[in-house]
C-alpha cells in the first residue's frame, strides 16, 4: 500500500478516515449515554434503599420512594430492608425515639411509623414504555430550586424497568412548596 501516489487514492484515504471517525464518535456518544443511564438508575436504586431515612426528603438532594397501589402513598419495601432494621409501629414508639435523636437532620435509624412497610408484590406498578411489562412506579421528589423569590419542588412518578434500563415518566408536577 504505502503512501498514496495519486489524487484518487489520497481522496479515498480521506473518506475512509472520516467514516471511521464518524463511527467512533457515534459509538462514543452511545457509550456515554449508556454510562449516564446506568449511573442514573444505580442512583435511583441507591436512594430507594435510603430516602425513608431522611428527615426532610428532597430538601438536600433527590429522594426516591416506592408507592402503594394507588400511587398516592410512599411505602417502604420489606424485601429491601437490611436485616434487623427497626420498624416503628406507632406514633408513641416513634416519639420516644425522636426525643433521643441528636440533631434534627440526622438520618432516621429505623422506618418511621408513617410509612407502611409492604411486600414488593404490593407496590404500585405502571407500564414500561419499551417492553410494556408492569414494573414498579417510583416517586422522585426534590427541591429543584431554592431562592428568596420562590422555591420549586418537583414530584415525578416514573416506571422503573431494570430489564430495559429505562424510566418512563407517568406524571410530573411542580409546586412552590413541599407537596
Ligand atoms: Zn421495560
Amino acid at each position: 500500500m504505502g503512501f498514496p501516489t495519486n489524487i484518487e487514492v489520497l481522496k479515498n484515504s480521506i473518506a475512509t478516515r472520516r467514516n471511521a471517525a464518524r463511527t467512533a464518535s457515534d459509538e462514543a456518544s452511545h457509550r456515554e449515554r449508556e454510562n449516564q443511564e446506568n449511573q442514573a438508575i444505580a442512583e435511583i436504586l441507591n436512594r430507594l434503599l435510603s430516602s425513608w431515612r431522611d428527615s426532610d426528603p428532597g430538601k438536600y438532594g433527590d429522594a426516591f420512594f416506592f408507592l402503594d397501589a394507588t400511587l398516592r402513598k410512599r411505602v417502604v419495601v420489606q424485601e429491601f430492608l437490611a436485616d434487623g432494621t427497626k420498624v416503628y409501629q406507632t406514633r408513641q414508639e416513634w416519639g420516644e425515639y425522636d426525643r433521643t435523636r441528636s440533631w434534627e437532620d440526622a438520618k432516621y435509624d429505623g422506618v418511621p411509623y408513617w410509612y407502611s412497610v409492604v411486600t414488593l408484590s404490593d407496590v404500585g406498578r405502571g407500564e414500561c414504555l419499551k417492553c410494556k411489562s408492569l414494573q414498579p412506579v417510583v416517586e422522585h421528589y426534590v427541591q429543584a430550586y431554592d431562592s428568596p423569590e420562590g422555591d420549586v419542588w418537583l414530584k415525578k412518578h416514573l416506571v422503573l424497568c431494570l430489564d430495559c434500563n429505562l424510566t418512563t415518566t407517568l406524571e410530573s408536577k411542580t409546586s412552590d412548596s413541599r407537596f
